[in-house]
C-alpha cells in the first residue's frame, strides 16, 4: 500500500494525503477488526453510524459551528447541493414570513451561474445581485458593493446565494459584506475551498461542498445548516402557493432527522472525510492549514507575476483563490509543451477547465509545500527557455 508522493494539482476529483488513503485502504477491507470492510456495513448498524456520527464532531471541532447550526451530508456533490438548495430555503422563508420571496445570487463564476441557471429552471424566478461578468467582461474580480443591484427592501430576499471559490475561474472572495444583509440568509458554496480556511459559521444560513476537493473522494455533500432553516412550511402551504414540494431524498429537514440516514449513506466515502478531518486536526487545525495555503499560493503567484512576458494572470489580485491559481501562457501555441514538459517532471493536472482554457494548478490542502515548490521551480525553468 505505498506510492510515490505525487505531484498532482487537478481541480477535482484531487489529491488527497497519502497516509489518509492507506488507512482508508486497510479499512476499506477490514474495518476497526469487525472482518468486514467500512463499505460493506448498515449506514444504521453501530460501525455505520459512529463513522457518520464522527465525523459530525471532528467537523464541528475544525471550524468551531455553534449550537445553532447542524451538519448533515447527502449523497451527492455540488450540483446536488446548489439544485436541492432553492426548494428547501423557499419552503423554509414561507414557514417564517408566509411569502415565497426571492432568491438572489451573486454571479463571480462558472458555477454560482449554474447555480443560478438551476434556481431559473425550477421556476423560482431567481434575480441577480451582481454578475461580474457583465462588470469586467470576464470572471475576474469581484467589484465592490456600490455596483451591486441590492433591492432596497431586503426582505423580499428568500436568501443570497454565492460560491466563495470559484473553481474554474480562480475567483475567491476574502471579506464578504456580511453587514450589509442584516437578517438575510446567506448561503454559499464552498466545494472548493471547504476547510482551507476558518470561516465564522454564525454569519450563514447553510455553507455546502462536494467532498471531492479538500475533504474526500466523489460520492458525498456536506452541508452545515441553521437550525430554524430546518422549519420548513409543509406540503398543504407549499401546494397552497403552488410551490413544489420538496423531494424525499432531498428534503433537509427528513435528512437531519434521521442522522443523515434516511436511505443509504456512502459510509466509505463518509469515512474517508472522517480520516481527513482527522488528519487536520492532528496537523494543527484550520490556523496551521490557512497559514501554509497562503504560503504555498503566494509562492506560485510570485513566481507567475515575476515572468509577466511568458504567463498572464487574469484574476484581480485582491481575488485571487488561494486554491484554484489560474493563468494562462501568453503565446498560447506554448501550452501542449508546457503541459508536456510538465509531465516529463511528473508534475500533471495542469490543464485549465475546458470552458476556459490556459493553465489551472490547484493547490488544495493536499498539496505539500515541497510539492508546490517543484512546481515553481517548472515554471521559472519554462519561462527562462521560452
Ligand atoms: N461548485 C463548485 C465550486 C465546484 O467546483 C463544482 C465542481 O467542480 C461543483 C459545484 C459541482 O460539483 P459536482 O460535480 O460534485 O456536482
Amino acid at each position: 500500500l505505498d506510492r510515490e508522493e505525487p505531484n498532482y494539482y487537478g481541480a477535482g476529483p484531487a489529491l488527497l494525503p497519502t497516509s489518509v488513503l492507506q488507512q482508508a485502504a486497510k479499512d476499506l477491507i477490514n474495518f476497526q477488526n469487525i472482518g468486514i470492510g467500512a463499505g460493506e456495513i448498515s449506514h444504521r448498524s453501530k460501525a455505520g453510524v459512529s463513522i457518520i456520527d464522527q465525523t459530525k464532531e471532528q467537523l464541528t471541532k475544525l471550524l468551531d459551528i455553534p449550537e445553532t447550526h447542524e451538519v448533515f451530508f447527502l449523497q451527492g456533490g455540488g450540483t446536488t447541493g446548489f439544485s436541492s438548495i432553492v426548494a428547501n430555503l423557499t419552503a423554509s422563508h414561507i414557514k417564517k414570513t408566509g411569502k415565497i420571496g426571492t432568491p438572489y445570487y451573486i454571479i463571480d463564476g462558472t458555477w454560482s451561474k449554474k447555480a443560478y441557471e438551476e434556481a431559473e429552471r425550477l421556476g423560482y424566478n431567481p434575480k441577480i445581485l451582481v454578475d461580474t461578468k457583465k462588470i469586467d467582461g470576464k470572471f475576474g474580480t469581484i467589484p465592490s458593493i456600490d455596483k451591486w443591484d441590492i433591492p432596497s427592501n431586503l426582505n423580499e430576499i428568500s436568501f443570497i446565494y454565492y460560491c466563495d471559490n470559484e473553481t474554474v475561474n480562480g475567483v475567491e472572495f476574502r471579506n464578504f459584506p456580511f453587514d450589509k444583509f442584516p437578517n438575510v440568509e446567506l448561503v454559499s458554496d464552498m466545494s472548493s475551498n471547504f476547510l482551507s480556511k476558518k470561516v465564522d459559521v454564525s454569519k450563514y444560513g447553510l455553507i455546502f461542498a462536494g467532498a471531492q476537493k479538500n475533504v474526500g473522494i466523489a460520492g458525498i455533500s456536506i452541508y452545515i445548516i441553521k437550525k430554524s432553516l430546518l422549519e420548513q412550511a409543509n406540503v398543504e402551504e407549499l401546494k397552497k402557493l403552488n410551490v413544489p414540494i420538496v423531494p424525499i431524498a432531498f428534503h433537509y429537514p427528513t435528512v437531519v432527522k434521521n442522522d443523515s440516514a434516511y436511505n443509504t449513506i456512502p459510509t466509505f466515502t463518509v469515512h474517508i472525510v472522517n480520516l481527513v478531518l482527522k488528519n487536520l486536526i492532528e496537523k494543527g487545525g484550520l490556523n496551521v492549514q490557512e497559514e501554509e495555503n497562503i504560503i504555498k499560493s503566494n509562492m506560485l503567484y510570485d513566481i507567475l507575476d515575476k515572468y509577466p512576458n511568458v504567463y498572464k494572470l487574469p484574476v484581480s489580485k485582491d481575488v485571487r483563490s488561494r486554491m484554484n491559481i489560474v493563468f494562462t501562457i501568453k503565446d498560447g501555441s506554448l501550452d501542449n509543451e508546457f503541459l508536456s514538459e510538465a509531465e516529463k517532471k511528473n508534475l500533471s493536472g495542469l490543464k485549465g477547465h475546458r470552458s476556459v482554457g490556459g493553465m489551472r494548478a490547484s493547490l488544495y490542502n493536499a498539496v505539500t509545500i515541497k510539492s508546490t515548490k517543484l512546481l515553481c521551480e517548472f515554471i521559472e525553468e519554462f519561462a527562462k527557455t521560452h
